[in-house]
This record gives structure tokens, C-alpha cells and sequence, in this order.
């Protein structure tokens, strides 16, 4: 029952005036110019690189408009069930480049700009990257959207539109300063406000009891501070499909009452103040990756993101006239982490409180619609909210847990009589003074399926932080979707000429749809002619790299040395300190060789990258640290080429995309069971580097695709890894000898005062170790070794990362998005 708004004797010429898409060079040239001239008032006598990327943006976002318009429309009428992606951050870096790949015309907006008097890579350059998120969550739900559309799935990514997204970072003094990322600063092509969509969110308050007309005893929320949630849609085109989601980001405004009531009352002041408050909610995202920091504004974002997106939902839903009971069959939301599991609360609130649905009946709606992915097993990054500061701003949603956790309670009962502890174990509050909400228990709890994003991890969910759900529940609630990235952005314009080459092996681009068939390039690992053709774009890659190092921190280096790049968020987990700590190995160890021996050396660049959260002291020292080795060895003539250490500033997704094609070897060198997935171990091997590497997250699966021969990993495995940290707790375990001359080096002042270092030091020595950087390192040392002497082989290095490559279609996040889709959403896609 979809009405048309315009009367049917209209529509007529509705249709006949429709817009178009432009379809070649000369219809994008004259959009470009009426951009230029209308949409920016400028002229060709004032038109700079910045209008001109503006210009040309507009002109493809329109295109983008007219096939979101036709997207939107088809899925409406043809009333599928969708999927709603709830995530707190979308990384999505860029969007001009993908929009002109996923739509087709690359080629003609580049010639067209060209023949204009620009160069379509330095329009490209005027774009700031969209960075709302952290590092692999958000940028996994920016694949996921990408995904989602090019599969043709009818689904809706919902996050909010921070003002600042993730700090920008330099390096002063060898030390991280962050100063704020306001990416709006110049208006935003790829958004389109929806003023009109406006709805109101309430916090705070008090819930009150009354009987209804019916005689029932119900609950309802009142009082408290109300704002406006605005919707901004981004459109998510599809590669090759005139599919195009939508992404609906929601920015928080004071409402028109609130301002006016106090205004009336000649408090001005305290009006604007007020209306402050309430822009500061989707202002700012919070720099923490991995780590939860329990803050009132943090929870107040949740449920105000939450809350304007269920609202969203509903009301999509009212307009089809169907029954509550038909809503799960319409409608699947998945849950990025538990930052939106409030949304569970809000729903059962929305069906029971708002419309009169019978708690049961609700509650069998609510946990057939969720669905719920974990992305840590790490203690300090779960997510638990103080009871008191809950209720206070959620009264209401308090009550419900209250409820919901008492029914769980009571079926845990029946299931484990008599069981006091798996009781206080599995309740959704902990008895800690003061109590918490546990969120991941409600996620469980309200959700269908809960699943992990690597195997590995899926199984430690089931064995340790949530094994008693799985005697409650059993297995079949949980289950595993392994990450994947998408090949358009991680391969095709990322590293376009490897890209062209495999097309010329596969006979078309048909792998960045189906990227199984990688597979027909793997005959050719053996053919000489193809090796050099595929050694020669790495060593382009490598220059363009070479080229951003020589630009932002002024060090030349060789591109026939090896590239080994760690970059990601800087974590003690991810042991960026064991990599240092390697470095300065080397460093000492070179240092003492003779003229002859040095001869031997395999040549490095060890290039790091990655921002630490604000008040992560110990990351921050690790930063510190390897800014003063840098320093050090650079300026060297003893080393020369033979060891270069970059730390590269301000790690995004622009620089990943220059960064992963150059690599020769990438490190994912986690503690064994602390690393999720990860996903640029993923972006590296596609690039047609090798993984240097521990048994840990989708490393493991990444093995089995590839084949052994082909990464170099090192470590103890998981299930060791209790045993050695309890034989650390209780027995003198001796520190590596290796990793002690590293630690006499900092601490006889090699790398400057050596009390910056003394907490690092600290925290990888004595029972201390908790990663296990001293356990690991000569394990470390040894394939560190190992790959030194195999990059001596050129042709079978070559040959390995063409086998690799060949091997990784698993990994294309069209394949998770699939799984997704059949095992929990239970949608289909949408036919032409
Ligand atoms: N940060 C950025 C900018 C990224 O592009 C990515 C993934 O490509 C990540 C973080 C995640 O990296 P990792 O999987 O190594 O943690």
C-alpha cells in the first residue's frame, strides 16, 4: 500500500521531466560547470582544486541521488524484509573515488575534469577523510555498507554524524598531539540534511505508574530534558548495480519548545546554553579503541542514536499496515558491539508502553529481530554502566532490564535449580558496588544469534566470557562470521594497477564482484614474465609510499629494501613494543657486525603508524619510543640503508590506501587469543604482501587459505597462554636474554633519558609481562630471521605473494554480508 504523494493526472509529467544520470564525458562536463557557476557562485576565474572537487562531487552525488531515489522506491514497493546495521562508527574515509567506481564512471569524470583544466588526483586530495571511528569496528561496518549494497541486500547502515571525528595526530618531540578533526569545515557533498526528518529523544525524568482504560497497571516515562535527532543520509552506491543504500547518520539539536519556553520566560542565556548542550551529544566521538570508558555523554550518545533510529524503523514499518507479529519477518538489526544494545530496551519499551503489545508478545518480537556481534573478549574494552548513573538518565529502560533480567532469572532457575552462583554469574546486573549493567549479557540475552568475527575468537566466546549462555541457550545461538574487507576500495582503487594486471589474467574485473576468482591468477606464480610484470607495481607502490615518507617526515628511503609496516591503533595487546623492541635488536645487532658481515644484512624499512587514545599512557610511551629509535638510527652512518625506522603521522584510511599495496611484510603480532580478527592483515595479503605474524584472529584463517609456506608466524598459541601468564604470577620466570640487551640499551640512555621508559620497561619485565612480549621474542627474533633469507629470493618471494593473493577471495566482506544475510537476517536480495 506505497501511495505517491503527487496526484495521478501529474504524474505524467512527473515522469517526463524526471532527472537523469549523466552518461558521458560531455553531460558530466556541462553538470560540472553548472555546479561551478550555481551551486558554488563561482567562476572559471575563480574556480581552485577545492571548487572544482566540490563541483565535480555534486555532480556525481546527483547521479548518487538518482539512483538512491529509484533504490529506495524499488525496496518499498517490493516490501522485503531489510537490514538495519547499527553502529556507533563508520570509517569510511573518502567517498569521491568509490562513488565514480561503484557508479561507473571513473573514466569519464576523469577525462572530463582533465579537459577542464584539472587533475582529477589533486581533486581527490581535497577531500578530508570521513573518519567517524576508531579503527577496525568502524571500518568494518564502512566494508559491510559497501558490501550490502554491491550484493544488492535492501539495508540501512544508522550512526550518528559527529561534528569531529577521530583526532588528527602529530608528532612533536617524538610525542602524539592530537588536535581536533572538524572534517565539515567546508561543507559535506556526500550528505543530504533531512531537516524535516526530526525526532524527539528524551532523557532523564521519572516513570510513573496509573491504570489504563482497560484496567492494566502500565509504565510510562515523563519529565526530563528533550532533544531533536536530524537525519543525514549519505548514499551507499553498489559496484556495478544501480542499487544504492542509504547511511543514516543522526545529529542532535535543541528542540523548537524547549528553546522557546525558556526564551518566553526572558532566560536567554540559559536557552542558548541549553541548545549547547544539546549539539554537544553527536558532537565528538570518543578516541577509545578496544576500551571502555564508562562516561555519562558516551551513554547519553548511545541511547540518542538509538532511540531517533528504532523511532526511524517503526515508523517505516506503520506505513505498511501490517501486524506487530509480521515486524521480525520485515525487519533484522544487527548490533555492532553492544554500543547499541539499548536498542533492545527501547524496542520492548516502544511495544509494550507505546503500543499496548503484551510483555511476552513483545519480547518474542524484540529477540527475533536482533541479532548481536562481539568484537572482544578483552575485560577492559566490555561495556558496563553504573546502575545509578543509568537509572538517572534512563529510568524507564532501568525498569525494563530489571524485568527482562527477573525472566531470564527465573528460566535459569528451572534450567540450574538450586544454583546461587551460575545465577549471580549469568545476571544481566553484577552485584559490585555499585551495581552495573552488564551490556553484553543484555545483547545475549535480546538477540537471536550472537556471533564472533574470526573462528578463533567465535570459539574463545563459547569457552570463556560467555560460556554459561552457551549452557543456557546451547551452541546454535552462536556462531562465527569471519570479517572480510571490500575488494573495490582494499584492491581495485587502492592498488589499480594490480588490479589491472590480475584483470588481465581473469579476463575482466569480475573478481571485485566475485573475489573467488582470484583464483585463476594462481597458475601464473609460476611464469616469469608475470612475476616481474607483478615485482615491478610493488615497487611502484613502494615509491608512492617512499614518496608520502620523503613528504611528511623527510627521510629518504630505498624501495629495494624490504617494507615491513606495522600500522593500526597502538596497543599493548597488538605489542607494537615487542616490534620496537626488534628494532632496537637489530639495531645492536648490525652495530657490532663487521664490514663483511654487514654485507649479508637484508636491507628495512620498519615503518610504524597508528594513534593512541588520548589517556592511554603506556601506548603513548610506545609511540614516544619509537619516534627516539628513528632518531637514532636514521642519523647513523654505521647503519647507512641498512635499517631505516619511520613512524608515519596520522595513520586513516587515505594513508592505508597508499600504505598496504607497498608493504613486503605486514605484522599482526597480537598476543595469541586478544585479537578479534583484524582486518588489515586481510587489506596486506590482497596487496600482495606477506604476514608476518601470531596464531591469533583471522591470521589463522588467513593460513589455511594461503597455505603455511606462505606467512611467517611465531608465537605461542592460545591455549598457552593462561598457563604462562599464571607460571609468570607465581614462579621467577627469566627475562629473554635477547630482550634484556634491548632493555640495558634503553636504559643506558641509547634513546634518550631513560625514565620516559621505566613503565614500559616495567610492564614487560618481572610477573608483569601480561602480553607476553619476553615469552614470544625469541620466537620473534627467529622468523624475523627467517624472512630477512627469504626476501633475498626475489622470484620465490614474488611467486609466494601471487599464491597468496590468488587465495584470499574468502576474505571479500561480499562473503560475510552473504553469511550474514542467510544465517542471521534472513533476507534476500533484491532482483533488478
Ligand atoms: N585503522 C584504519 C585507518 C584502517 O584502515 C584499518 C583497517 O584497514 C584499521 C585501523 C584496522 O587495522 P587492524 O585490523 O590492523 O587493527
Amino acid at each position: 500500500s506505497f501511495e505517491a504523494s503527487i496526484p495521478a493526472a501529474s504524474r505524467d509529467l512527473w515522469q517526463q521531466f524526471g532527472v537523469t544520470e549523466f552518461q558521458d564525458k560531455e553531460a558530466f562536463q556541462k553538470e560540472f560547470i553548472r555546479h561551478v557557476e550555481t551551486t558554488l557562485a563561482r567562476s572559471m576565474y575563480n574556480c581552485d582544486d577545492l571548487a572544482a572537487y566540490l563541483a565535480a562531487s555534486q555532480a556525481i552525488r546527483d547521479r548518487l541521488i538518482v539512483a538512491w531515489n529509484k533504490t529506495q522506491q524499488k525496496h518499498t514497493t517490493k516490501d522485503q524484509k531489510r537490514v538495519y546495521y547499527l553502529s556507533l562508527e563508520f570509517l569510511m574515509g573518502r567517498a569521491m573515488d568509490n562513488a565514480m567506481l561503484n557508479a561507473g564512471v571513473k573514466d569519464i569524470t576523469k577525462t572530463g575534469v582533465d579537459d577542464l583544466g584539472f587533475k582529477i588526483e589533486d581533486l581527490l586530495e581535497q577531500e578530508p577523510d570521513a573518519a567517524l571511528g576508531n579503527g577496525g569496528l568502524g571500518r568494518l561496518a564502512a566494508c559491510f555498507v559497501d558490501s550490502i549494497a554491491s550484493t544488492n541486500y535492501p539495508g540501512w547502515g544508522y550512526g550518528l554524524r559527529y561534528q569531529y571525528g577521530i583526532f588528527k595526530q602529530r608528532i612533536v618531540d617524538g610525542y602524539q598531539v592530537e588536535s581536533p578533526d572538524y572534517w565539515l569545515a567546508f561543507s559535506n557533498p556526500w550528505e543530504i540534511p533531512r531537516y524535516e526528518i526530526a525526532i524527539d529523544v528524551m532523557f532523564y525524568g521519572y516513570t510513573r505508574k496509573y491504570t489504563n482504560d482497560q484496567g492494566k497497571t502500565v509504565s510510562i516515562w515523563e519529565g526530563g530534558e528533550q532533544v531533536q535527532a536530524i537525519a543525514y543520509d549519505v548514499p551507499v552506491p553498489g559496484y556495478d548495480t544501480e542499487t544504492t543504500n542509504n547511511l543514516r547518520l543522526w545529529a542532535s539539536k535543541p528542540t523548537r519548545e524547549f528553546d522557546f519556553e525558556k526564551f518566553n520566560s526572558g532566560d536567554y542565556e540559559s536557552s542558548v546554553r541549553e541548545s549547547q548542550k544539546a549539539e554537544t551529544i553527536s558532537a565528538v566521538l570518543y578516541p577509545n579503541d578496544n576500551f571502555y570508558s564508562g562516561k555519562e555523554l558516551r551513554l547519553k550518545q548511545q541511547y540518542f542514536w538509538v532511540a531517533a533510529s528504532l523511532n526511524d524503523i517503526v515508523r517505516r514499518f506503520k506505513k505498511t499496515h501490517r501486524p506487530w507479529s509480521d515486524f521480525s519477518d520485515q525487519i533484522a538489526i544487527q548490533l555492532n558491539d553492544t554500543h547499541p544494545t539499548i536498542a533492545i530496551v527501547e524496542l520492548q519499551r516502544i511495544l509494550v508502553d507505546m503500543e499496548g503489545l503484551e510483555w511476552d508478545a513483545a519480547w518474542e518480537i524484540v529477540t527475533s529481530t536482533f541479532g548481536y556481534t562481539n568484537h572482544t573478549v578483552l575485560p577492559e574494552a566490555l561495556e558496563k554502566w553504573p546502575v545509578p548513573l543509568f537509572g538517572n538518565l534512563l529510568p524507564r529502560h532501568l525498569e525494563i532490564i530489571y524485568n527482562i533480567n527477573l525472566f531470564f532469572l527465573q528460566k535459569v532457575e528451572k534450567m540450574f535449580p538450586k544454583d546461587r552462583d551460575m545465577l549471580a554469574r549469568v545476571s544481566i546486573i553484577e552485584e559490585s558496588s555499585p551495581q552495573q549493567v552488564r551490556m553484553a549479557y543484555l545483547a545475549i540475552i535480546g538477540s537471536h544469534k550472537v556471533n564472533g568475527v574470526a573462528e578463533l575468537h567465535s570459539d574463545l566466546i563459547k569457552t570463556t566470557i560467555f560460556k554459561d549462555f552457551v549452557a543456557i541457550y546451547g551452541t546454535d545461538k552462536f556462531m562465527n562470521v569471519t570479517n572480510g574487507i571490500t575488494p573495490r576500495r582494499w584492491l581495485h582503487q587502492a592498488n589499480p594497477k594490480l588490479s589491472e594486471l590480475i584483470a588481465s589474467k581473469v579476463g575482466s574485473y569480475s573478481f571485485l564482484k566475485d573475489l573467488t576468482l582470484l583464483k585463476k591468477v594462481e597458475p601464473f606464480a609460476k611464469d616469469p614474465e608475470f612475476i616481474e610484470k607483478w615485482a615491478d607495481i610493488k615497487k611502484f607502490n613502494k615509491a608512492r609510499l617512499a614518496a608520502l615518507i620523503k613528504k611528511n617526515n623527510g627521510i629518504d628511503v630505498s624501495v629495494d629494501a624490504l617494507f615491513d609496516v606495522q600500522v593500526k591503533r597502538i596497543h599493548e595487546y597488538k605489542r607494537q613494543q615487542m616490534n620496537i623492541f626488534s628494532v632496537i635488536h637489530r639495531y645492536l645487532t648490525i652495530k657490532a657486525m663487521s664490514a663483511e658481515e654487514k654485507k649479508d644484512v637484508t636491507p628495512r624499512v620498519c615503518i610504524f603508524g597508528g594513534k593512541s587514545a588520548p589517556g592511554y599512557y603506556m601506548a603513548k610511551t610506545i609511540i614516544k619510543l619509537i619516534n627516539s629509535v628513528s632518531e637514532v638510527v636514521n642519523k647513523d652512518a654505521d647503519i647507512g640503508d641498512l635499517l631505516k625506522v619511520v613512524f608515519i603521522a596520522d595513520y586513516n584510511v587515505s594513508k592505508a590506501e597508499i600504505i598496504c599495496p607497498a608493504s613486503d611484510i605486514s605484522q599482526h603480532i597480537s598476543t595469541a587469543g586478544t585479537e578479534a580478527s583484524g582486518t588489515s592483515n586481510m587489506k596486506f595479503v590482497l596487496n600482495g604482501g606477506l604476514i608476518l605474524g601470531t596464531v591469533d584472529g583471522a591470521n589463522i584463517e588467513i593460513t589455511r587459505e594461503i597455505g603455511e609456506e606462505n606467512i611467517f608466524l611465531f608465537g605461542h598459541l592460545a591455549e598457552s597462554v593462561d598457563d604462562l601468564r599464571h607460571q609468570r604470577r607465581f614462579n621467577d620466570v627469566p627475562i629473554n636474554p635477547d630482550l634484556q640487551k634491548v632493555i640495558d640499551a634503553i636504559e643506558g640512555g641509547m634513546f634518550g633519558d631513560k625514565d620516559i621508559y621505566g613503565s614500559l620497561i616495567y610492564s614487560v619485565t618481572g610477573n608483569r609481562d601480561y602480553y607476553l612480549v619476553s615469552d614470544d621474542f625469541q620466537s620473534y627474533l627467529d622468523a624475523q630471521k627467517l624472512v630477512d633469507k627469504d626476501f633475498k629470493d626475489k622470484t620465490t618471494w614474488v611467486s609466494r605473494c601471487i599464491t597468496a593473493v590468488a587465495n584470499m577471495g574468502f576474505f571479500s566482506s561480499d562473503r560475510a554480508i552473504n553469511e550474514y544475510a542467510e544465517s542471521i537476517w534472513n533476507i534476500e536480495p533484491v532482483a533488478k
